[in-house]
């Protein structure tokens, strides 16, 4: 060690010198001073440790080390949650973040956060109040449940409403709805969790009203039903209805409980989907409670909705994991605003995720056609590099799935920009990779898919006012000389 630092040749730039570059005082935008010295300290040691390793490296530079705390500070410091944009179609992304908020949703949440609010405070009486009582009144209009009471998402809602109303005691569900919803969710492990002991009856692919029937005794606290909600069953296949549940279960007095996941409101089938079970039909079909996502369907923040009769929502209230997985000011104030938009009739207009479904393909069809046109005509001014890759930019028909555990395997037509990179009469695969992967560095980003060699953006899940902020990324990283292009060609 003495040896090393003894040698002038292997001498490194010192801290002192490192921080008061004009790059790394530049960081002080992100950190103070102290923060960004143990940065330099921490490059500086591991640049002595690697020279203690090697005898010959050549010590690195002033301006290398400055671009190494510079990298660090930013991978350190910067959010690792931000914005980006969704080319890949997949409207109900839970990667990337699911349901956007609508403006009002957002300006609600805003208002409540910047200061003091009434959450749990009763301006009439002028003391304290509930947090549960700011839905109600919009959870029973819009389902026709007698009430409802919300937390942080459904998972939470189905733990909370099991333990409530079946700690101890028995569940029947059918073993073909005994499902994995995706990141860890497991009916039978939620079950369990929730102190509740499970009777799957059936069969995978078949269970009958008498299957149910046979298996109540007087351990049974309810009957469950969830929505198989991210896979479809085809062939010789038969789930219970509701109402034959519901009636079954009344016969014994015993609740019948949905687990719907992606809380429909609005009939999907004049977009050409097939029907989606909504809020309303279960309610309806007589569900003492029905949970689903505050950020699927619905449009709102993630939160977990859980609606149904009054005794039963008494029940789930009064129970204690209620508070452990209460939501915040925050929540109840977008949720209200979102649903706001179903009471005026007009969510189809203004909720993005509605907005993004109700899209036409002809309207995708132009947006596609239009950044495809921008992309060839803009682009052919950077194509001067010969021996380079020649850039094929196209248009193709396609189709966006919803995703995140609503109508699975139900897609929306849609018209697909298409890139894909050629050199020697081949498309080059690892390019349109390449491509991917600088698109998705972009701040903000952009992700899209790939496949057979070429990468699809889909303005499905872009919001037309996006379009140009969307263009702008496929520009920049497109003819920014990170990918060496020789011609561009509109196909
Ligand atoms: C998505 C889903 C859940 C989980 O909801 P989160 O809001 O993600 O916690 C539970 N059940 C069903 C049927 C679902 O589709």
């Amino acid at each position: 060690m003495v040896g090393v630092t003894a040698d002038p040749r292997r001498a490194l730039p010192s801290v002192e010198a490192l921080v008061a570059d004009s790059a790394v005082r530049a960081l002080a935008e992100l950190a103070a001073p102290r923060y960004i010295a143990t940065v330099a300290r921490l490059v500086v040691a591991s640049a002595r440790a690697v020279l203690a390793n090697d005898p010959d490296a050549a010590p690195p530079t002033h301006a290398v080390l400055v671009d190494q705390i510079v990298a660090s500070a930013h991978q350190r410091w910067q959010p690792s949650l931000r914005p980006l944009y969704n080319g890949t179609g997949v409207l109900i992304h839970t990667n990337l973040g699911r349901a956007p908020l609508a403006p009002q949703a957002l300006a609600a949440m805003t208002a409540v956060a910047v200061g003091y609010s009434t959450l749990e405070y009763d301006v009439a009486e002028g003391r304290r109040g509930s947090r549960h009582a700011h839905l109600g009144s919009l959870l029973r209009d819009l389902t026709g449940a007698a009430d409802g009471v919300v937390v942080n998402n459904n998972a939470a809602a189905l733990v909370v409403v099991l333990a409530a109303l079946a700690r101890g005691r028995e569940v029947i569900l059918s073993r073909g709805q005994s499902v994995e919803i995706g990141g860890g969710f497991r009916i039978p492990d939620i079950m369990r969790q929730s102190g509740v002991r499970l009777i799957e009856v059936g069969t995978t692919n078949r269970t009958r009203i008498a299957d149910y029937a046979a298996a109540i005794t007087p351990r049974t606290a309810a009957l469950l039903r969830v929505h198989t909600s991210n896979f479809v069953q085809q062939g010789f296949v038969e789930q219970t209805p509701l109402a034959e549940m519901v009636t079954l279960a009344r016969q014994h007095n015993l609740p019948v409980i949905d687990d719907l996941g992606s809380g429909c409101l609005l009939d999907v089938t004049p977009y050409g989907l097939a029907r989606e079970p909504l809020v309303q039909d279960s309610v309806q079909a007589g569900a003492s409670l029905i949970c689903f996502s505050g950020d699927k369907l619905l449009g709102g923040p993630q939160a977990g909705l859980i609606v149904g009769d009054q005794s039963s929502i008494k029940t789930v209230r009064s129970h204690s994991l209620v508070r452990a997985m209460r939501v915040d000011k925050m929540t109840l104030a977008g949720l209200h605003a979102t649903l706001s938009y179903y009471l005026r009739g007009d969510a189809v207009q203004h909720l993005p995720i509605w907005r993004m479904i109700a899209a036409s393909p002809e309207s995708l069809a132009v947006r596609a056609l239009a950044w495809a046109n921008a992309l060839a005509s803009r682009l052919a001014t950077a194509t001067t590099t010969p021996g380079g890759l020649l850039l094929r930019i196209g248009v193709q028909p396609g189709h966006s799935p919803i995703g995140g555990g609503a109508l699975p395997g139900q897609m929306l037509p849609t018209s697909l920009l298409t890139l894909s990179f050629w050199r020697g009469g081949r498309p080059i695969g690892r390019w349109a990779g390449e491509a991917a992967a600088l698109l998705r560095h972009a701040r903000p980003g952009l992700v899209v898919r790939v496949e057979d060699a070429a990468l699809f953006c889909d303005p499905r899940a872009v919001l037309p006012e996006d379009d140009a902020a969307v263009l702008a990324i496929l520009l920049d990283r497109m003819g920014g000389g990170q990918i060496a292009l020789k011609a561009v060609e509109l196909v």
